[in-house]
């Protein structure tokens, strides 16, 4: 087995055919790693695009790829074919990020004509070196650049230049060889020839904003009072606003009122369910005027 890192730069282009912008991929640099992640091969094309005879400033700044580049390249299905055969067999492709899977999958939809990119086992260097920041107690929440990861992580970044396919594979091989961990490592390999690898993919977590939807559980309505823990009564219709489903509760004990709240979030793999009680404000205010006001004098 062997690992190819792959990294690929793109500029949006107006198809006319189908009406819409593309992102079309205009280089493909891929580096080859044997089992120790040493580098053994380096892949690096430029690609003409099919649909366009420019690129955009934006591109050309950020990759050095000026357009008498771009109009020098190999055609985009050339290419692909070219980087399947040196691909090989047995090989796990690694990306920063799974962004580049949707890119290949609107590639091979617009312009590749029924030829695929070769993608058999998949690991996200993104997910992977994230988790081991963490473990280094860094806070990473949102998507990491593989820069500031590359800076994180004690690589000096001067010789490589970013933004370049090229250069981002031999970056993330170097981070690779540095803080490759076998078991969170190898957990994180994905089947793409399994079908729930794109289902996960293009999956979109969402708030669900039925309340009476089949996935929720009714008995996260039920709610507590807080004071004596008695099940209380729903005084109100339940209201949607802003992810979450609130209503006024009424204990039938003590009288006391609250403001009960519920989310539900679908995951692909699970349903998130977040429930908040509080006390109405509404009724402090009411409370704070009715003691400001002053007492009416009687003539
Ligand atoms: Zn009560």
């Amino acid at each position: 087995m062997h690992y190819v890192i792959l990294d690929m730069e793109w500029d949006s282009a107006y198809h006319k055919k189908y009406k819409r912008f593309v992102n079309q991929i205009l280089q493909i640099g891929a580096v080859k790693l044997d089992e120790k992640f040493n580098i053994v091969d380096i892949f690096d094309v430029t690609i003409k695009s099919s649909i366009s005879k420019r690129v955009s400033g934006r591109f050309t700044q950020l990759t050095g790829i000026t357009k008498e580049m771009m109009l020098g390249g190999i055609s985009l299905s050339d290419a692909v074919e070219q980087y399947n055969n040196w691909l090989g067999d047995d090989t796990v492709t690694i990306t920063w990020s799974n962004s580049d899977l949707y890119t290949i999958a609107e590639n091979e939809k617009y312009l590749l004509d029924g030829k695929r990119f070769k993608l058999d086992k998949y690991l996200d260097l993104q997910v992977f070196i994230q988790g081991e920041l963490r473990l280094l107690g860094h806070e990473c929440k949102s998507q990491i650049a593989l820069g500031t990861a590359a800076e994180l992580l004690g690589i000096t970044t001067d010789n490589y230049d970013l933004h370049t396919a090229k250069d981002d594979s031999l970056l993330c091989a170097a981070l690779l060889k540095k803080h490759y961990n076998g078991a969170a490592f190898d957990n994180l390999i994905k089947d793409t020839n399994n079908p729930e690898f794109y289902k996960r993919l293009y999956f979109k977590p969402h708030f669900i904003s039925r309340i009476n939807d089949e996935r929720i559980d009714k008995n996260t309505h039920v709610f507590y009072c807080e004071k004596c823990e008695n099940k209380m009564k729903r005084a109100t219709k339940w209201r949607y606003h802003n992810n979450w489903f609130n209503a006024n509760f009424v204990c039938p004990d003590c009288g006391k009122k609250f403001v009960c709240r519920v989310s539900y979030k679908q995951t692909f793999d699970k349903l998130i369910v977040k429930r908040r009680i509080m006390e109405p404000k509404v009724k402090q205010q009411e409370g704070i005027e009715d003691a400001v006001q002053p007492v009416p004098t009687t003539v």
